[in-house]
């Protein structure tokens, strides 16, 4: 029987990395709220390093067990997920958060099979999965051109790009809900 894979992302889709990163820049630059971030190179915009935005970004993760969750019934939803296949968590990052994000799937009690972890996101698309579920409009595009099926979890930094109706999901819930309708 046909055995679906999902590729789930952690950063901004299951984890709220940004809102950690944001209380730790806004006690040392001007203030940035959440609704701010409309792009994914937005620290261009306010003047921050790259590197120093990466690095604080590991630095919030060093930190996973304050680190909220995106939604707060992550186990309920990642489990009606795996009804529908395999789901893996399929991240892109530092080698060095690898640990803090499996301490965290562990705490929140994240429903997964497979921990994959890339260097970088726009890798994902050549990787063997049936739906990634991810917020980065790169690697959006990226799905796009290898022609992977996607839903793209909504947030203030990919609400510019123009997806065909039906990809763009506001909860996890959405995405259970499209994968039932499909069935
Ligand atoms: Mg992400």
């Amino acid at each position: 029987m046909f055995k679906m894979k999902i590729a789930l992302d952690v950063d901004g889709v299951i984890a709220d990395v940004i809102e950690s990163w944001i209380n730790y820049s806004n006690q040392k630059r001007t203030l940035i709220s959440k609704e701010e971030i409309t792009s994914w190179d937005f620290w261009k915009k306010f003047k921050i390093n790259r590197y120093d935005f990466y690095k604080e970004l590991a630095m919030c993760w060093k930190n996973w067990n304050v680190l909220p969750p995106m939604e707060n019934n992550l186990s309920e939803i990642t489990q009606s997920l795996s009804e529908f296949g395999q789901v893996d968590i399929v991240t892109a990052r530092e080698l060095s958060t690898d640990i803090f994000v499996k301490n965290w799937l562990e705490l929140h009690d994240v429903v997964y099979e497979n921990y994959i972890s890339v260097i970088d996101g726009t890798l994902k698309a050549n990787l063997d999965y049936d739906l990634f579920i991810d917020d980065s409009p790169l690697n959006i595009e990226k799905f796009i051109e290898n022609k992977k099926n996607f839903f793209l979890y909504s947030q203030p930094w990919n609400r510019n790009i123009s997806i065909l109706k039906g990809k763009r999901i506001h909860s996890l819930l959405d995405a259970v809900s499209y994968l039932k309708s499909k069935n």
